[in-house]
């Protein structure tokens, strides 16, 4: 059973402890936070050991009347493994602590491939990721591309890729963040850095990516285009997708029409939060134009990456050695059918 602490319970955190505590062959030991908000009043609610992300701010707890088990520091002599959940940079500030705690531990996408020097994508590399000490869960959008183009290049080999990314302005919860009410080069210089961040998972696949920002909180949407070498038809495309894991076909005719209908089937599906961990394809939109693929996807920033966390915990405590096995399992646990 392999002891996880979560460092930073917030949008991913607490996503994550949940997905932990849903499976068999790993615990959630405790989750930080660096105040007494109504997350860590929700994290004890829910019968995670709560604990003080900074010491410092250890006597604005007790203040608050919220209880907790002690600080980060007493957290890790207890865990095996830490996922730090922080906001983006701040992982590669606690690696030291992690270091000096004798404790693996995983980054998110917010962190730089440098900070473990090993990104993961359970489809593209679990094997490489068995034992390590430290490995980086790419983000929501990097694991949405990966999980298409691992089968599709295996299936048909992808000379060139080209996807424009549209991106949602901030997760729901934030009332920081914008825009409301333009449509943003994000970033204005090209290409984007997501090309070059799923390199860090394929590096051989030559990709270019553009991406903007627009009002909205639930969804990215992906425009992908695919130059293969061998040209197949839409069917077998769909066919090679069908039985890649974590993908969601939605049909434009089931009335699937836009994002906002995607989130709400995954409330009628009853999921935790509304989560879609899967990639959700629009099944018509798969087609073979002048010899290129092209379709559209949906990714839900918030989840896409959860079970991408849970089977890099078991390859890096070495809890089961199969990509498939461990990402089956993770699926089951998760209620994703
Ligand atoms: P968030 O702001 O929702 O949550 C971060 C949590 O960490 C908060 O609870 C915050 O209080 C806490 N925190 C702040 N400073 C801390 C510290 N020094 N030590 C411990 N905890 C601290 O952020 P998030 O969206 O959950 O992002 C976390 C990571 O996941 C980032 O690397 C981000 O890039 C990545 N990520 C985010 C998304 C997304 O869409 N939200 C998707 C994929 C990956």
């Amino acid at each position: 059973m392999a002891k996880v602490a979560i460092n930073g319970y917030g949008t991913i955190g607490k996503r994550i402890a949940d997905a932990v505590a849903a499976q068999d062959d790993m615990q959630v030991v405790g989750v930080t936070k660096t105040k007494p908000d109504f997350e860590a009043r929700m994290a004890i609610e829910k019968g995670y050991e709560l604990y003080a992300a900074i010491p410092e701010k250890q006597g604005d707890f007790k203040k608050a009347g919220v209880s907790i088990a002690g600080t980060i520091h007493d957290l890790l002599k207890k865990a095996d493994i830490v996922v730090d959940c922080a906001p983006g940079g701040i992982g590669a500030e606690h690696k030291p602590m992690y270091e000096k705690a004798g404790v693996k531990a995983i980054f998110e996408g917010g962190e730089k491939h440098e900070v473990a020097g090993f990104s993961f994508n359970a489809i593209c590399n679990y094997g490489k990721a068995i034992g390590r000490d430290f490995v980086r869960v790419v983000s929501c959008n990097t694991t949405g591309i990966c999980r298409v183009l691992y089968p599709l290049d295996r299936a048909f080999g992808v000379e060139k890729t080209r996807v424009v990314l549209v991106r949602r302005a901030t997760d729901p919860g934030d009332i920081k963040k914008g825009p409301i009410n333009a449509i943003v080069p994000d970033p204005v210089k090209l290409p984007s850095h997501h090309g070059p961040d799923v390199q860090t998972v394929l590096p051989h696949i030559n990709i270019t990516t553009l991406a903007i920002k627009v009002p909205t909180t639930i969804m990215h949407l992906h425009m992908l285009n695919m130059k293969l070498k061998n040209t197949p038809g839409p069917d077998e495309v769909r066919d090679v997708l069908a039985k890649a894991p974590r993908i969601r076909f939605v049909k434009a005719s089931d009335g699937l029409t836009s994002t906002a209908s995607i989130i709400e089937l995954g409330r009628d599906l009853g999921r935790p939060r509304y989560d879609m961990w899967e990639n959700c394809i629009w099944e018509d939109s798969i087609c073979i134009d002048d010899g290129e693929l092209y379709f559209f996807q949906a990714i839900h920033q918030e989840s896409d990456a959860i079970p991408e966390n849970i089977d890099a915990i078991r390859a890096m405590m070495e809890l089961e050695n199969d990509a498939q096995k461990s990402i089956q399992k993770t699926n089951k646990a998760m209620g994703m059918l």
